[in-house]
């Protein structure tokens, strides 16, 4: 490996090298401990952003650390056309923890949602026997960047340049079960949504709404699939957001905390979506590989040993009460949503230079969610005197 570079020089030889595709802030991340990164140059910063709610165990942590360490020694990679043992504890692990009867490993949230939409074109195919079939998607969705994920996102901004995209995809409001009702057709085979909208902003479904979803698709034999790649994985104070409302979806998608860093993702399905694709209807290379697996299988072992749900919903009722008090003092606050450890602040105008000033001034790490709202996603393992930490960086962020 070559010798680090100053932060300048790295930052001149990224933006030459790597595809522009994002406007990044101007810092190196070099190594982290627990809920602090540290940059090229020493800089310690409170890290509320989790890299995208996917380090939900923070950095560095030791029995996480270790038995990748120990995997990365044994094996990294076979491929699909055999068994081993990291993907089936993993797997077992998740189907407890979820209820579904089968799953899939990815690479990626993405892949995890074009296997999702896979599923419910099959479903329908065969039980027509015919093609044609049509998804709804929510407005405001976040599902990924490839074509497919991309065709059920509900943002013009990222879809208009890519069109023509996947035929048949409507767009519902969501929490306005009339909208959705108001698309159901004969051609219909499945309904898809984030259970608590992400990057669309931090909205909750509301239980009327994902309850009355469920019941929409029962009644015309959809599949309802719920992406709780973001919000699931314990960070709403459910191991997954659909458990606290009493329902169940046919398909589910879960990636960014499952590997804490490492990327995999995973499309469960239960009941009648377990067993729609067979053998030669979908696949992956590295998908489910032993070194991924022997992670997510660290993750769910440490959640359970820590009991890390129920730590979320602690931190999360301080986080929610510490939030409420900052709207409150604060005008430019419109609206504070969320549930557990992912919650967000919207703001009565953009929030871009709060966010970067409390990055570069305050050295708290915190992202956006759409242009208005500030997006906590900690690490899960965030205690309360860090939440307070991070109170009063905001606060000299938002006031400087
Ligand atoms: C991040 C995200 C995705 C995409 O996951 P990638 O791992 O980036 O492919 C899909 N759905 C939701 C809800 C997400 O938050």
């Amino acid at each position: 490996m070559e010798k680090n570079l100053t932060k300048e020089t790295a930052i001149e030889k990224a933006e030459q090298i790597l595809y522009k595709t994002y406007n990044r802030y101007p810092v190196v991340f070099d190594h982290g401990e627990g809920v602090r990164l540290y940059d090229s140059e020493g800089k310690e910063y409170l890290d509320f952003a989790a890299g995208i709610a996917v380090c939900g165990l923070g950095y560095n942590d030791p029995e996480y650390t270790e038995a990748i360490r120990q995997q990365a020694g044994k094996l990294l990679h076979t491929s699909n056309y055999f068994y081993n043992q990291p993907a089936i504890d993993a797997g077992e692990k998740l189907l407890k923890a979820s209820g579904m009867d089968r799953v899939f490993f990815t690479n990626s949230g993405t892949e995890a949602v074009e296997g999702a939409i896979k599923i419910a074109k099959r479903y329908a195919f065969n039980r027509d026997g015919r093609g044609s079939h049509e998804i709804i998607a929510m407005n405001r969705s976040f599902h990924g960047r490839s074509i497919g994920a991309l065709s059920v996102t509900g943002n013009d901004h990222y879809r208009e340049p890519f069109a023509p995209l996947l035929p048949g995809i409507r767009f519902a409001d969501f929490n306005d079960l009339d909208s959705v009702k108001a698309l159901v057709n004969e051609n219909t085979c499945a309904v898809i949504m984030e259970t608590l909208q992400g990057e669309g902003g931090i909205y909750p479904a509301s239980e009327e709404f994902i309850k009355g979803v469920r019941a929409l698709c029962d009644e015309h034999d959809m599949l309802l699939i719920l992406d709780e790649i973001q919000c699931g994985m314990g960070r709403t104070g459910h191991m997954f957001a659909w458990q606290s409302y009493g329902v169940k979806p046919d398909v589910m998608t879960v990636a960014k905390a499952l590997g804490n860093g490492v990327p995999i993702g995973a499309f469960l399905a239960a009941g009648k979506a377990a067993t729609a694709m067979v053998p030669g209807d979908h696949g992956t290379t590295y998908g489910g590989n032993p070194f991924v697996c022997a992670a997510a299988d660290a993750v769910l072992d440490i959640f359970e040993k820590r009991q890390m749900v129920s730590h979320v919903r602690q931190v999360g009722a301080y986080l929610w009460e510490k939030l409420e008090a900052f709207a409150k003092a604060h005008d430019c606050v419109t609206d504070h949503r969320g549930m557990g450890l992912i919650q967000g602040l919207e703001f009565g105008c953009p929030v871009g230079p709060i966010v970067s000033r409390a990055l570069l001034e305050n050295q708290v790490v915190l992202i956006g969610a759409g242009t208005n709202v500030i997006r906590f996603v900690p690490p899960l393992v965030i205690t309360e005197a860090e939440v307070d930490e991070m109170i009063g960086k905001l606060e000299k962020a938002v006031e400087p």
